[in-house]
């Protein structure tokens, strides 16, 4: 993940599709609004929030979020809550891309989930229960550590998996904001329909250079 080289000032990734493009799945309205309000607002605040602390500006994103026990008092929360927030939407814009059939991982990385979780099928339902049960505002994730071992997990709201010494290639966002305009109260409806939209080839680069180099630190 690029954004988690990054230093102060942050800014927003660039969109590799056009806001219409995850139409059907995700409305271009929803798209834009997360991207240029939701997302800018986590960057604004957490550029806010090490404004103040000249020496967090050293820091690149993935060390500041990656242990929070280290950060001064007044900042913590800002930087768990924000930076977790651009750095988990970085992610998820980038393994999005417009809708395809057949959608599946392959090579490598498809063993990998085969020996972890059974079959695709099987840790798609495995994720997709994860996100559904996630209670409230969260994320559904797909992680690897530092032996290279693949696990599935749930975090709620911006928590980074990177403040559990793992690193994600694979992340659903299940705050209300992510699917409310279109499916309402209905999560699994979105959760569903969100798989047509998942970027296999670009999760399967982000698995072969994490297994290289466990932590992007
Ligand atoms: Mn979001």
């Amino acid at each position: 993940m690029k954004s988690n080289s990054q230093f102060y000032p942050f800014t927003l990734p660039k969109l590799s599709f056009g806001y219409a493009d995850l139409e059907p799945v995700i409305d271009k309205e929803t798209t834009e609004l997360h991207y240029s309000k939701h997302h800018q607002t986590y960057v604004d605040k957490l550029n806010a929030a090490i404004e103040k602390f000249p020496d967090l500006k050293s820091l690149s994103l993935a060390q500041l979020i990656s242990d929070p026990s280290s950060l001064p008092d007044e900042a913590r929360d800002a930087i768990i809550n924000h930076g977790g927030g651009h750095a988990n939407h970085s992610l998820f814009w980038e393994i999005l891309r417009a809708p395809k059939t057949n959608n599946e991982p392959t090579s490598d990385l498809l063993n990998a989930i085969n020996l972890t979780f059974g079959s695709f099928p099987d840790f798609k339902t495995k994720f997709s229960d994860l996100a559904t049960m996630q209670f409230g505002s969260g994320w559904a994730w797909l992680c690897v550590n530092d032996s290279g071992q693949l696990s599935a997990c749930k975090l709620p709201n911006q928590n980074s998996p990177l403040a559990e010494g793992l690193t994600p290639i694979l992340c659903l966002d299940v705050w209300e904001h992510a699917y409310y305009l279109k499916y309402q109260n209905r999560r699994a409806d979105y959760i569903k329909a969100w798989w047509d939209i998942v970027n296999w080839d670009r999760i399967t680069e982000l698995y072969l250079e994490t297994k290289k180099a466990p932590v992007v630190i």
